[in-house]
């Protein structure tokens, strides 16, 4: 029996970068002392506040159906939220709630493209970014962007893909390289994305993670509303990721016809979990800071750490929980210094190449372990890195 090109050739090519993390996994599997700085996943759980919320819905009956494109008092509650961050008009008719930034990404592709469609995202990139797209049956096309930008896109570059494209995939705070888009890189983006008739998907999902500069949506960006479909969720915000929930913010007809892709994929999310989401944003601010807080702290150590070495080059660190660190004083690529330094040190750090070729050279550092750890490993790794230069 045959199955559909579409299932087979979602993943692509794989790549060889992700080695390191199924070595390191199964190491951790094995009982070893893996010091593991790998995924996006927070050292804290979901707050239990959070939790006795979700218990004390899920006990008052909340557990059957819910309304398809969310709970209408939380669609109301993410756009307010929205509408206060951005200043952009928001109604509960721009919200769908999604299961996760993930479903969100999937959804908003196949609201755009047609098969076959050129859908643009930007090198590098979060892991599941080039297979969502395939997934949706449209044609992944990378436009790289540069280390001595730290990252940050090019219109031009941009521009240069753009005949004939449908959409557009940028994500700020970025995963994997920390990069926070300026307003005027985002300008460029939104002014390309006019001329060429582009849809801009934009993945906020760490959007309270920002710790240098202003995280500015460009939905909020002149006549950019009309062609702007935001994604984000509350796994990073409020450390929710196993609750699988987030959103989809996008002009009502957008959203009318999720609703209708909802209806024949998820069927909604638990209400329970809903329920304990609308608690979560009541909570305004405070709780975002309370989770984002370790990682700005970390991330000050490792600046300091950095500050007293010239081996290893930090790409600004302006928001999510991510360092990248350019390696290639060492002459090694960012896989095999990675491997070197799982074999070596018991350190798991994914390969710049894990996410793509921009980020070649460079590793990508998750500040996802309790502070005096996380600074012990970063130092040992920075005498590592000076090891191998000194001696090649
Ligand atoms: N987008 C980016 C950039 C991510 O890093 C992640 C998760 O790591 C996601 C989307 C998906 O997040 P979730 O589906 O948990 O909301």
């Amino acid at each position: 029996m045959q199955l559909s090109d579409r299932i087979t050739q979602l993943t692509g090519d794989g790549s060889d970068g992700w080695d390191v993390f199924y070595r390191s996994r199964q190491m951790v599997a094995d009982g070893e002392p893996v010091i593991e700085l790998t995924i996006g996943e927070h050292d804290v759980r979901t707050d239990p506040s959070i939790l006795e919320a979700m218990h004390k819905a899920a006990l008052g009956g909340h557990t059957g159906y819910a309304m398809v494109p969310g709970i209408k008092s939380l669609r109301e509650a993410v756009a307010s939220r929205i509408q206060k961050r951005t200043g952009v008009p928001t109604t509960y008719e721009n919200v769908l709630i999604s299961a996760g930034g993930q479903a969100g990404l999937f959804a908003a592709h196949t609201a755009v493209c047609n098969p076959g469609d050129r859908a643009l995202y930007l090198d590098p990139y979060y892991t599941t970014y080039p297979s969502t797209i395939r997934g949706t049956a449209a044609v992944p096309v990378v436009v790289h962007t540069h280390a001595e930008d730290a990252f940050q896109p090019r219109a031009e570059d941009i521009d240069a893909e753009s005949e004939g494209a449908t959409s557009l995939l940028i994500n700020s705070p970025n995963n994997p390289t920390g990069t926070v888009y300026s307003r005027q890189t985002l300008d460029g983006i939104a002014d390309v994305c006019k001329r060429h008739d582009l849809w801009l998907i934009s993945d906020e999902v760490y959007d309270t993670q920002v710790w240098e500069g202003d995280h500015v949506s460009p939905r909020a960006l002149p006549d950019m509303a009309e062609r702007t479909i935001v994604v984000s969720s509350m796994s990073k915000s409020h450390a929710m990721t196993g609750s699988r929930i987030g959103w989809i913010c996008a002009p009502k007809e957008v959203i009318n016809r999720l609703i209708d892709l909802a209806t024949n994929t998820t069927y909604g999310v638990a209400g329970f979990i809903q329920d304990a989401t609308e608690f979560a944003l009541s909570q305004g601010a405070e709780l975002e800071d309370k989770v984002a807080e370790p990682f700005r702290r970390r991330r000050l150590l490792a600046k300091e750490i950095l500050a007293q070495q010239n081996t290893v080059g930090l790409i600004p660190a302006q928001g999510a929980m991510y360092l990248m660190l350019d390696i290639r004083a060492t002459g090694l690529s960012g896989e095999e210094f990675a491997n070197k330094l799982l074999d070596t040190h018991m350190i798991a750090v994914m390969p710049g190449e894990s996410f793509g070729t921009a980020a070649a050279g460079h590793i990508r550092v998750a500040m996802t372990i309790d502070d005096e750890r996380f600074a012990a490993a970063l130092n040992t790794l920075c005498e590592f890195a000076k090891d191998i230069a000194e001696t090649t």
